[in-house]
């Protein structure tokens, strides 16, 4: 097939090397492509910190991706402090991964294409990858953070849901952890709210104090700050309902944002081949479809919640999560499965103390899902 890849972020970049691998023709399309040395187009460089379970990736995409970080058992810290067993979650050295991405068999075009048309392109096929625009009323994922430099012996935290701080009057934003990973240049320590609708600036003013308090004043020298705040809920229509005029979608286009977590990197990988298949069919087998589906709504149900928990309630929530096997957390965060999806949910009836405020608001939860 000759396809065009529109967005050469984590998505169309992992899609257009898998379908030159599979000796595709692609032609990829993005403004933010580079230069490199031959004066030749290069892939945009990636600019965020990525971080994903190596045990969601697919062989494929585990040699593709280069790592600045390995991190086998990560630890979380809810009302107990665990390892995450049988995990390794990785952050990705995005320089080294773009290069590698970059084959021989992309096209590279430094340009923006704002309506995507097979015919104007000249291809069988369009794959629009180009991300979300957060918007009002959109659920978001919200974080401040800093790098630390050379920091010796630094541990590598999943999840800290321990209080950053006795909440005082000043403190009304939602419930935040604390991530901590080895990056480049040092160690980064960044405040996260999962997933809200309150007001990003307000948010990340909280988030800055609160990290303050948790490290004793922010440590003199650090070398880069990251905010981060992307929408986790927007799509433009979901990755496997097909072609439409020539056009699919994939990545956060194509709703590959996990709702609940934000994550969406390892699961644009894990579905390239199921994109490409689509793609050379025209379509996916609707048992596939509607699994797909319910995997995304199950999972945006799973965000309303988390919307309108509060601290306490999500660190007990957590506590009985981290808690579940191995495999059925896995479910959750990652897959298209909705069976497994449900499974892991149903799994944590088993934790009735700690589980049942959280589903307290099921109802407006369900409301929520319902009107969008
Ligand atoms: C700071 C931050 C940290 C994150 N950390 C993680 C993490 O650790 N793990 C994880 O899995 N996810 C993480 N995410 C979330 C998510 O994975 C990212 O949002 C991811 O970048 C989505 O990939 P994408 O390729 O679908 O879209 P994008 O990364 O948004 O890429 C879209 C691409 O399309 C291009 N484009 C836009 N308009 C056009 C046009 N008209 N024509 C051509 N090209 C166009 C853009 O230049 C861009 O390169 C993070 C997000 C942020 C903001």
């Amino acid at each position: 097939m000759h396809i065009a890849v529109v967005g050469l972020g984590p998505a169309g970049a992992l899609l257009a090397h898998r379908a030159a691998c599979l000796g595709w023709t692609v032609d990829g399309y993005d403004p933010a492509c580079g230069t490199g040395p031959d004066a030749g187009e290069t892939l945009p460089r990636w600019r965020n910190t990525y971080g994903m379970f190596l045990e969601d990736l697919p062989s494929w995409a585990r040699e593709a991706l280069v790592f600045s970080a390995v991190v086998p058992e990560p630890q979380v810290h809810t009302a107990h402090s665990r390892r995450l067993h049988g995990r390794t979650y990785a952050i990705v050295d995005c320089g080294a991964t773009t290069r590698r991405l970059h084959h021989p068999g992309i096209r590279l075009h430094r340009r923006k294409v704002d309506a995507p048309d097979p015919r104007e392109l000249g291809v069988d096929v369009v794959v629009d990858c180009r991300g979300v625009v957060d918007r009002p009323g959109a659920i978001r994922q919200v974080a401040y953070g800093v790098v630390v430099p050379e920091l010796q012996d630094a541990p590598s935290v999943f999840m800290d849901w321990r209080p950053a701080a006795v909440p005082g009057p000043q403190d009304a934003g939602p419930p935040s952890f604390l991530y901590v990973q080895p990056v480049a240049g040092g160690t980064l320590y960044e405040e996260t709210v999962l997933v809200t609708r309150a007001a990003t600036r307000e948010t990340l003013e909280v988030l800055q104090r609160r990290l303050e308090q948790r490290l004793g004043g922010l440590p003199g020298g650090h070398t880069l700050r990251e905010t981060v705040h992307f929408p986790t809920d927007r799509r433009v229509r979901g990755w496997y309902s097909g072609v439409r005029d020539g056009v699919a979608v994939f990545g956060a286009s194509g709703g590959l944002t996990h709702p609940a977590t934000g994550y969406s990197v390892a699961a644009s990988a894990a579905t390239a081949d199921r994109m490409l298949h689509l793609l050379s069919h025209g379509a996916l087998p609707r048992r596939e479809r509607l699994s797909a589906a319910w995997a995304h709504r199950l999972r945006g149900f799973g965000a309303e919640l988390l919307v309108l928990a509060d601290a306490p309630t999500l660190r007990s929530f957590f506590d009985a999560f981290f808690g579940l096997p191995t495999h059925r957390q896995a479910s959750y965060l990652a897959g298209q499965d909705a069976g497994r999806v449900a499974l892991a949910m149903l799994a944590l009836a088993r934790h009735p103390r700690r589980v049942l405020p959280f589903l307290r608001n099921t109802p407006a939860a369900l409301r929520r899902v319902a009107r969008r």
